[in-house]
């Protein structure tokens, strides 16, 4: 086949693939506005023109000055396609090697990330082969199927995943419209008025869209497109930064290291023979706790009444090991140690950081402390999520009913003394079966949270029975949210946003005064908050502050950071008036909680104090070199 029609081929599949980009755009992606919305697909789809037009003038190259022979060209496409695979694909398939138990990764990640960019010259091969006959729509059909359902499949993670399923798509369509496209090919040829025109306009949209950069509204909607391959590869434009920490803020923004202890607060809420139970439901979003949901969570709803509800509570991280270890540590996940350990085959990384955890402080002043395991080895002290908790109580599941009933066992048998115990519940985990299979998603998840409503009203009424109630501190959280489509994302894990990492965090107690308090928390300021009530101090180096006041009714402007953090590209910042921050890749994205709740408009170009709160963000993460790696 000539040239021309194989170089055509290239731009009309790389075009398909910018069509294909506005169609999944307006089915996914929150509606910014439509000024944004344009922009969004003027960039795209030239950016996507460029990559065809480049695959063009490779193909018109080669055939002019490259060898003839056929299997010389694909062995090349190969070369391309694992020298590419090495810089965007390992990465996202360092995970797997360790599922097979293989230690190593960097090299079993680069095998493998060099088998799987072979569909690259496989789809090209084929897709050739099949052009002249009628095969070549069923190969279409399914081009198109990979290009649209690639995107839906963990959206916001595994970018160089995405990418070759865009790569694919447009090869396996190009081999196959080739044929098809001859007559518009030489009909255009025969109009060069026609095609000039065309050519120009091309010209300028893709020269455009490559050096001249998308307001940041524009980038933060593309960066939501997995099929926007080239917008997010592209680096983030440099932003200019101020630094300017207020004075009551700034012992937080250095490192803690040397810091002096923190003295327990003067209020005493519970005897030193407390009873403080932190009850964490698996993947509870803060907006369960809304009046929504008051009728089905009746337990939760009563509770939240009668003790402090703070409205903006924070995990540190959208996922259970970083978000618990976090918890334990007092500090950040991305300030603690990890270190890879091989567990039932998997080799994963775990906390390994020598710094003090609630248990071994509490220890000291002879407070004993529990957690309830289950048949996940993540929350087991010995693998450091956990440390410091003496006493483990191992369960084959960790469903609510189960682990309250373990609990209540263990304790109508330990009655004297302080104890602090952790109770984690999985019930509301996906995929949401334990409580039946009807429903939505979200129905079914709602399902889940009251069942473990229920083991919460067993908890409070065997506390009853067993009359510890006046000796009881419950801290009902979450160690993350849960997605349900919002900002292109399912489940947990992969973003900083609202759904993913705002808690509920209700804690009541008999002498803890009912109120409801819209400051933001964040859950490291559990671990301070615990050991002040045991009139424990807090190591200098935590990076919480004790809620203890807040609960016995006092005023108190807490003046540590907020700070979010994953392992992928995301991370953020929350400021107590209600600004939040999330930095995805780089790229910083603004919004003000209080009017834009579900952080849809990006308004970081707008805003006088963006660079301000970037510089934040940019000191806190050099303070405490924040560097997040888990599995
Ligand atoms: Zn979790």
């Amino acid at each position: 086949m000539e040239a021309r029609y194989v170089a055509a081929a290239q731009i009309g599949a790389w075009l398909s693939m910018g069509i294909v980009n506005i169609v999944v755009t307006w089915l996914a992606l929150p509606m910014p506005g439509i000024d944004v919305r344009l922009l969004l697909h003027l960039y795209d789809v030239g950016q996507l023109l460029a990559v065809g037009v480049a695959a063009a003038f490779m193909v018109l190259l080669w055939r002019r000055f490259g060898p003839v022979r056929a299997f010389v060209g694909y062995a090349m496409l190969t070369l391309l396609s694992v020298a590419v695979s090495q810089l965007v694909l390992r990465d996202d398939l360092r995970g797997a090697p360790s599922i097979f138990g293989l230690s190593s990764w960097e090299l079993w990640a680069s095998i493998l990330a060099a088998v799987v960019s072979l569909c690259i010259p496989v789809a090209a091969w084929v897709s050739r082969r099949l052009s002249r006959s009628n095969l070549r729509w069923i190969v279409v059909a399914i081009a198109v199927a990979i290009a649209i359902g690639h995107q839906f499949v963990l959206p916001n993670l595994y970018l160089g995943i995405h990418t070759y399923g865009t790569w694919f798509a447009a090869t396996l369509l190009a081999g196959s419209i080739a044929e098809p496209l001859k007559p518009w090919v030489d009909a255009m040829s025969e109009r060069s008025r026609v095609a000039r025109v065309a050519a120009i306009v091309a010209g300028a949209v893709v020269v455009a869209v490559l050096f001249v950069p998308a307001p940041v509204a524009v980038q933060t909607q593309i960066g939501m497109l997995p099929g926007a391959v080239v917008a997010r590869y592209k680096p983030a434009r440099r932003f200019d930064v101020a630094v300017s920490i207020p004075q009551d803020k700034s012992e937080w923004f250095e490192d803690r290291g040397t810091h002096a202890d923190i003295t327990p607060s003067a209020s005493r809420l519970v005897p030193s023979d407390a009873i403080v139970i932190l009850f964490v439901v698996d993947a509870m979003r803060a907006d369960m706790l809304s009046s929504e949901y008051a009728e089905q969570l009746p337990r939760m709803t009563a509770l939240a009444r009668k003790g402090v509800t703070f409205t903006h509570a924070y995990s540190t991280a959208p996922s259970t090991k970083a978000s618990v270890a976090a918890l334990f540590a007092g500090r950040y996940a991305g300030q603690i140690k990890w270190t890879r350990k091989k567990l039932r085959k998997k080799s994963l990384l775990w906390p390994d950081d020598p710094s003090p955890r609630i248990g071994d402080l509490l220890a000291k002043r002879d407070v004993e402390s529990v957690v309830i395991t289950g048949r996940l080895d993540h929350l087991r002290p010995q693998n450091g999520v956990t440390a410091g908790q003496r006493i483990e109580l191992r369960l084959p599941a960790n469903s609510s009913r189960r682990v309250v009933a373990t609990w209540l066992q263990w304790l109508a048998s330990h009655r004297r003394g302080g104890v602090f115990a952790y109770l984690h519940v999985f019930d509301a985990h996906s995929p949401y079966t334990p409580v039946g299979t009807r429903g939505s998603a979200h129905e079914r998840y709602t399902g889940e949270i009251a069942e473990v409503d229920r083991s919460l009203g067993t908890l409070l009424d065997g506390l009853r029975a067993l009359e510890l109630e006046d000796r009881v501190i419950i801290v009902l959280t979450a160690d993350h949210g849960e997605a349900f489509g919002e900002h292109n994302s399912l489940r947990h894990g992969g973003t900083v946003y609202e759904e993913q990492v705002r808690v509920p965090l209700v804690i009541a107690g008999k002498n803890v005064k009912s109120r409801v308090i819209d400051q933001p928390v964040t859950l490291l300021d559990l671990a301070p908050t615990v050991l002040d009530l045991f009139g424990a101090p807090t190591p200098g180096s935590f990076m919480g502050q004790s809620l203890v006041p807040l609960l016995a009714g006092e005023d108190l402007k807490l003046t540590r950071p907020i700070f979010l953090e994953t392992r992928f590209e995301y991370a953020g910042m929350v400021f107590d008036d209600g600004v939040k921050l999330v930095v995805r890749g780089g790229m910083p994205e603004l919004y003000d909680l209080r009017i834009d709740p579900g952080e849809l408009v990006n308004t970081y170009d707008s805003r006088a104090d963006a660079a301000e709160r970037f510089g934040a963000f940019k000191s806190l993460v050099a303070a405490h070199r924040m560097k997040f790696q888990t599995d």
